[in-house]
């Protein structure tokens, strides 16, 4: 007899929860591509999607994951030969940093380590030594959904402005867009990227980057975008063919447009946000209370840094990974896999899993998802402290 019939719950970091009436709004007829109701849609979304980044800029959308969007935003802000500065946090970071290096950027980094946020300081020293201005951009992750750390992009802004360098400042939101508070403008974010299946709710195919008019005058000219990475004719659409380079990703974007019409119209992106705050704190109340009778620890101590939309979780002795299968096959909820914390040949391997909660979840799923896992550490005899389902429920009844 197993406990996990019934509707099955995928709480891992991406793809994430999708609402029925995404899906439902995705399941019709194919439209005409060329004119009509579908290019009418489409417009209408690119005034939306600036307003999910709180982004004056531009918008291009392109059909491709995340992994497609980091290559995006690359051949467009680089010519061959240019420098990057990443900042790792994360496999996320170390990942961008090795596409723009496969494409014939020069690539410097800095290693921030799995377990604290980029130090804004030290990007700006690595700016300070470039005096001949190579580097053309700072790629950073806003959450890197492996460590769970969430850098603070007004803070590396703020001090890039301080050294007056001219690099572009790009930003992975990937994992963060739609889950936690990210403001374009305010910010001084000159690049960013997303993808659809995260936050925004939609299945994985689509991936968007916004542009600051600052980065389309500083990259214009560049050798590397083929014509269909280009941003220019995405950004500057006559034709509707012009927005996707071909065929447009017609029941993605259907899907989208009720998304986009949830969070900013229904539910309002700061409500979203906070939303995304409480039922955080909910998930790190519990593991806290777990921790002190347990080897349970959250991978990012300090909670002002850690993200609102995923928590890496390390339990040792192989527990998390024990952990994951039992609720996958006795109680219908898959968690996340640790992810770059540990080698497969490290002893240490199955002591990582991560707890996603974004996009269209709410404190009845979080709540069911922290009171399995105590469920299974108790049916596995993983030692744990008590109280945190208490804790957790404290935290969802203050709101
Ligand atoms: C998920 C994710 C990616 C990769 O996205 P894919 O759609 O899997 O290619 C990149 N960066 C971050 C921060 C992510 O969370």
């Amino acid at each position: 007899m197993s406990l996990a019939h019934g509707r099955s719950y995928l709480a891992i970091p991406g793809p994430s929860v999708m609402p029925d009436r995404v899906l439902n709004a995705m399941h019709r007829a194919a439209p005409n591509i060329y004119e009509g109701a579908m290019v009418e849609m489409t417009k209408g979304l690119i005034p939306d999607l600036k307003r999910v980044a709180l982004c004056s800029g531009h918008v291009a959308i392109y059909i491709a994951n995340g992994h497609g969007g980091w290559e995006a935003a690359i051949a467009n802000m680089f010519s061959r030969g240019d420098t990057a500065l990443v900042a790792l946090t994360g496999r996320f970071g170390v990942g961008w940093a090795e596409a723009a290096r496969r494409m014939g950027v020069q690539v410097e980094t800095i290693d921030f380590g799995l377990k604290t946020p980029a130090d804004p300081e030290a990007i700006a020293d690595a700016l300070a030594k470039d005096a001949g201005h190579r580097i053309k951009a700072v790629l950073v992750t806003h959450v890197d959904t492996a460590t769970g750390v969430r850098n603070d992009i007004a803070a590396i802004r703020a001090k890039m402005d301080e050294v007056g360098h001219p690099a572009l400042l790009a930003v992975d939101c990937i994992a963060s867009l739609g889950c936690d508070e990210f403001r374009f403008d305010d910010w001084g974010v000159d690049v960013m990227v997303a993808a659809s299946q995260k936050g925004l709710m939609v299945p994985p195919g689509l991936s968007f980057v916004w542009l600051s008019d600052k980065a389309v005058a500083a990259c214009a000219g560049g050798d590397m975008a083929t014509p269909y990475w280009d941003w220019t004719p995405r950004i500057d659409v006559n034709e509707y063919y012009q927005f996707f380079c071909g065929t447009a990703p017609t029941h993605h974007l259907f899907g989208l447009r009720e998304s986009l019409t949830m969070i900013l119209d229904e539910e309002g992106i700061e409500n979203v946000w906070a939303r995304h705050r409480t039922l955080s704190e909910a998930v790190w109340a519990a593991l806290e209370a777990w921790g002190k009778g347990g080897d349970i620890a959250m991978n990012i101590a300090d909670p002002n840094r850690r993200g609102r939309s995923v928590t890496a979780v390390r339990i040792g002795g192989g527990g998390a990974g024990r952990l994951r299968k039992w609720l996958e096959t006795e109680a219908g909820v898959t968690l996340g896999i640790g992810l770059g914390m540990a080698a497969p040949s490290d002893p240490n391997y199955g002591d990582f899993l991560r707890i996603a909660h974004m996009g269209h979840l709410n404190a009845h799923m979080v709540l069911g998802v922290l009171g399995t896992i105590e469920a299974g550490m108790i049916a596995l005899g993983i030692p744990h402290g008590k109280g945190a389902l208490e804790a957790a429920a404290a935290v969802i009844a203050r709101g």
